[in-house]
């Protein structure tokens, strides 16, 4: 094994983990492994002081990797992720091992729980040895917003939006602006409005075909003979279908929508709120937001005021110049390994798989990727590396557990 500057930190997380565990004991018999040149417990590694006390620890001893012993990464992994960073550490030099929730909220046994975690300790130590630094990159969010459907709330909210000075786009299915017949008198005052603002394009007879992307960068294939439209954010504000029984339920159309940018629904196809009172018109995947009808029957008055909320949502999140972080851990195909299968291409769901019919091969658009490593696990050819997921960081991982 390498020699490393290690730093091992077990958390008591008050008495979750300290009254159950003994983690004086894990801390002392690690310190013997080859790389490790600190071991030691604390309190609560996640409190202001914890933070500071690590990230002067990494500092003073020069750390290169660091093993935080403590709850489980979805709880705290970023926080400890960020104290590396602020510490002058590649955050993906860090491993948590996780011996709150899997061992002591679930092993009653003190001496059982005790080797338990000092097998998931070892495992993230070992496994660290074999971790490389990942470069975060970040890209320029796009202002600009699509909206699909060219109706009431479609047509309200690209107005405020156009108010704030902002490139909208509408695509319409129909090859004419409109909705709600019964209200002619305000659907042709919006027309006009759409109409006279020359930050709205409109599109008519198109429908999306495809939309990958994430907020900041959505881009929309509106299918042959018309340009890629890229866009920050996306307002879904298309109109649903009603039933026999008289319950509204969403519109086919509607429902590939939904599918292509994975957006969860409930039972009659509308897309689930990020929190029915706080953000009851953000769906669940960020910058996609919905209004009207799209979301549920609702009155003209409803989806107006919907149509406001979601445009002053976009104009408070979405701003000219923020940029979003990429995420790092995303695959890479080998070209020379790879035989042109597609089976990736078909198990992303993403998008980020795109074939080359020149040379025959998939490659991954990094910015698309989420890292999920679907791929990774489907490629028959063994031709993609999950990074920070690597058979050799797993099998480094699992040998420290089964030692
Ligand atoms: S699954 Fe593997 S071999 Fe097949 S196209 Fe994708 S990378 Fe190439
Ligand atoms: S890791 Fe997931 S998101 Fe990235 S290319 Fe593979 S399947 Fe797509």
């Amino acid at each position: 094994m390498p020699s490393t500057r290690t730093g091992v930190f077990v958390c008591s997380c008050g008495p979750n983990i300290g009254d159950r565990i003994d983690i004086e004991k894990i801390a002392d018999e690690v310190s013997s492994i080859d790389g490790v040149v600190l071991a030691e417990t604390h309190g609560l590694l996640c409190s202001p002081d914890g933070k500071k006390y690590l990230a002067s620890r990494i500092t003073e001893y020069k750390l290169e990797r660091v093993v935080i012993a403590a709850c489980s990464p979805r709880e705290h992994e970023i926080t400890f992720m960020k104290v590396c960073e602020t510490a002058g550490l590649n955050p993906f030099m860090m491993q948590m091992a996780n011996i709150r929730e899997q061992v002591a909220w679930v092993t009653p046994d003190r001496n059982s729980a005790t080797e338990k975690a000092l097998r998931l300790v070892r495992g993230a130590i070992n496994r660290t040895t074999r971790h490389k630094p990942l470069m975060k990159t970040s890209i320029v969010c796009n202002p600009e917003v699509a909206v699909i459907g060219g109706g009431i709330s479609g047509m309200s909210a690209a107005i405020v939006l156009a108010d704030a000075n902002r490139k909208i786009t509408i695509i319409e299915r129909k090859s004419s602006l409109g909705g709600y017949p019964e209200n002619e008198k305000l659907v042709e005052h919006l027309k006009d409005t759409v109409t006279g603002r020359t930050e709205i394009t409109v599109i008519t007879d198109r429908e999306p075909e495809e939309i990958v992307g994430f907020f900041g960068n959505f881009i929309i294939n509106l299918g042959e003979g018309t340009d890629e439209l890229r866009a920050g954010s996306i307002v879904l504000a298309t109109g649903c279908s009603v039933e026999q029984s008289g319950r509204a339920v969403a519109s086919e159309g509607f429902r590939r929508m939904t599918e292509m940018l994975r957006i969860s629904t409930d039972e009659y196809g509308f897309p689930n709120r990020e929190h029915d009172s706080l953000a009851p018109v953000s769906t669940l995947v960020g910058g996609v937001y919905v209004t009207g009808c799209a979301g549920g029957f609702c009155s003209l008055r409803e989806a107006v005021s919907q149509s406001e909320a979601v445009a002053g949502t976009i104009l408070s999140s979405l701003i000219p110049g923020r940029e979003v972080e990429t995420e790092p851990r995303t695959s890479v195909i080998s070209e020379t390994l790879c035989r042109g299968c597609k089976t990736c291409l078909e198990v992303c769901g993403y998008g980020a798989i795109s074939f080359d019919e020149e040379r025959l091969v998939c490659s991954v658009n990094s910015v698309l990727c989420k890292g999920c490593g679907n791929c990774a696990a489907a490629c028959p050819s063994g031709a993609i590396k999950a990074q920070h997921f690597t058979p050799d960081q797993i099998r480094y991982q699992m040998a420290g557990l089964l030692r």
